[in-house]
């Protein structure tokens, strides 16, 4: 009845936590298997729409390593795809009508023409949908624009936690573009393929998936209105297969870095603290435009520019650079500071913390990538234990960072991060935009289920709503998982 012709990468040699036992206390999350959840999703589609779908997209969440809040800013940050992905079982339509149904919004389902997709107008989680198609055929390129008369029907269903700060709207917006341009191939003249999300990626299968990147920032920006950079649909369609991608947002050039924890016998503990965030309630969009004031006022077009090109202080000791860095992000905060009084006449009416966090994430980066690469080249078991401590630390000061200057902390990530540190973490911050959402922790593997155990024990003593564990393996980005002949 239906054959696989791309099953989406899964190899095990990639896996960077052991399988992880449910303990007593702490709720984890299983690990999806991809032929289990294309078949749910596939199921899904025939119960709403009654008849077969002709494929299956599907697209990761990410864990950003380091650098929240500097996309926009032409800053460097760090994602990592998780095994956590969005999948949307599909069809095409000869209509133009595009209808939409998802596992995670139920009795919610949503029908427009595309034609009359315009920002402003629709509502809810559908924008994100919606908003793709819109980004499509704004986008320009015939190879990317949708035919006159396309529809589709789709049916999402998602293991990313929506609203968690691991961005489950890039997974949806980066495979609602998969399935949209694979669907609209047979009513184009001429289609253009994504190849799977292979380790060799060619650089037209990647440029194509850059401005496909494009489109779902667009999307998210105009459509539902969420003022995200890029880092979200960027790790999304362009993530290596366990690797993470260093992304320079200057011009959105990638490298991919090895990330291998468990080789020196840590993990990442992903925690969703069941803290939903809103990113579009004014929170995330008052800061960014705070930031990109200060560009402006310093002259730049970029605030990533006030800044030197290298930031890696390489060969520099951690303590001295780490001096080095304090003094460099108060400078920069100062000048800013001022051209922004000298614009305006009057002091900026947004806490200094907002720029001075920007910088201080914009100069943490290029150094944790320095430790990585360092990483790559250090077998010395004593070196190597140094270098992940600094990145602990790194992770950590960008935590501090996060909940004193942007202030988009609150309670229960600031007792997630402490019990983790407590506990043995060598790092530990906030993923995402804050305001709520995910905390990750840098760890001795050891120490994952007795930290998860004391941080689920604190949530019901306190009467929060209980967190969720997320086991880490490596993650691939946006791909065809299959299609039926
Ligand atoms: P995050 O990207 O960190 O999960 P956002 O606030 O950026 O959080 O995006 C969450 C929003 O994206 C949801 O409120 C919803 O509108 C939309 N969304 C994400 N995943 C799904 C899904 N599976 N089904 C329907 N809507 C979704
Ligand atoms: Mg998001």
């Amino acid at each position: 009845m239906f054959h696989v012709k791309h099953l989406s990468q899964k190899d095990d040699s990639m896996t960077s936590s052991p399988e992880i036992s449910p303990s007593l206390g702490a709720h984890w999350e299983s690990l999806p298997d991809d032929a289990q959840e294309i078949e749910r999703v596939r199921a899904s589609f025939i119960s709403a729409y009654g008849y077969e779908p002709e494929g299956v997209w599907s697209a990761p969440g990410r864990l950003n390593l380091l650098g929240e809040y500097i996309d926009f800013l032409g800053g460097t940050c760090l994602p990592m795809p998780l095994p956590y992905r969005t999948y949307i079982a599909g069809s095409a339509r000869t209509d133009g009508v595009l209808r939409a149904a998802s596992a995670q919004m139920p009795a919610d389902t949503r029908t427009v023409m595309i034609s009359d997709i315009v920002p402003g107008q629709l509502k809810g989680w559908f924008t994100y949908v919606a908003g793709v198609a819109w980004a499509m055929n704004q986008e320009g390129g015939r190879d990317i624009a949708l035919p006159e008369h396309f529809g589709a029907d789709l049916y999402i269903n998602s293991r990313v936690p929506v609203g968690g700060g691991l961005s489950s709207s890039a997974a949806l917006e980066a495979s609602t573009a998969l399935a949209l341009l694979d669907l609209s191939c047979p009513q184009r003249e001429n289609c253009v393929e994504i190849d799977r999300a292979a380790q060799d990626r060619s650089a037209a299968n990647d440029a194509l998936r850059a401005r496909l990147a494009q489109v779902c920032i667009n999307a998210e920006n105009t459509i539902a209105g969420a003022q995200t950079g890029g880092l979200d649909q960027s790790a999304a369609l362009r993530s290596l297969p366990g690797q993470a991608l260093a992304i320079d947002f200057r011009d959105f050039s990638i490298e991919p870095l090895h990330v291998a924890p468990e080789q020196d016998g840590l993990a990442w503990l992903v925690i969703d603290t069941n803290t939903p965030h809103e990113l579009i309630d004014g929170g995330f969009a008052a800061r960014r435009a705070a930031s990109e004031s200060a560009s402006h006022a310093l002259g730049y077009s970029f605030l990533r520019r006030a800044l030197p090109e290298d930031l890696s202080f390489a060969d520099v000791p951690e303590r001295e650079a780490k001096a080095q860095r304090a003094n460099r992000v108060d400078s920069c905060t100062n000048a800013a500071m001022l051209a922004l009084e000298d614009a305006e006449g009057t002091p900026p009416d947004f806490p200094r913390g907002w720029v001075r966090h920007a910088f201080h994430d914009m100069m943490l980066v290029p150094r944790a990538i320095y430790v990585l690469k360092a990483l790559e080249t250090t077998a010395e078991p004593q070196e190597r234990q140094k270098l992940y401590k600094e990145l602990g630390h790194l992770l950590t000061e960008s935590f501090v960072s996060m909940r004193d200057e942007l202030r988009v902390s609150r309670v229960e990530i600031d007792e997630t991060v402490r019990l983790c540190l407590e506990h043995g973490a060598l790092g530990a911050r906030i993923v995402g935009g804050g305001f709520g959402g995910a905390v990750m922790a840098l760890m001795p593997q050891e120490l994952l289920e007795s930290t998860a155990d004391a941080i689920a024990h604190l949530y019901a003593s306190c009467g929060w709503a209980p967190p969720r564990f997320l086991p880490m393996r490596a993650g691939y980005a946006a791909d065809i998982a299959y299609k039926r002949d």
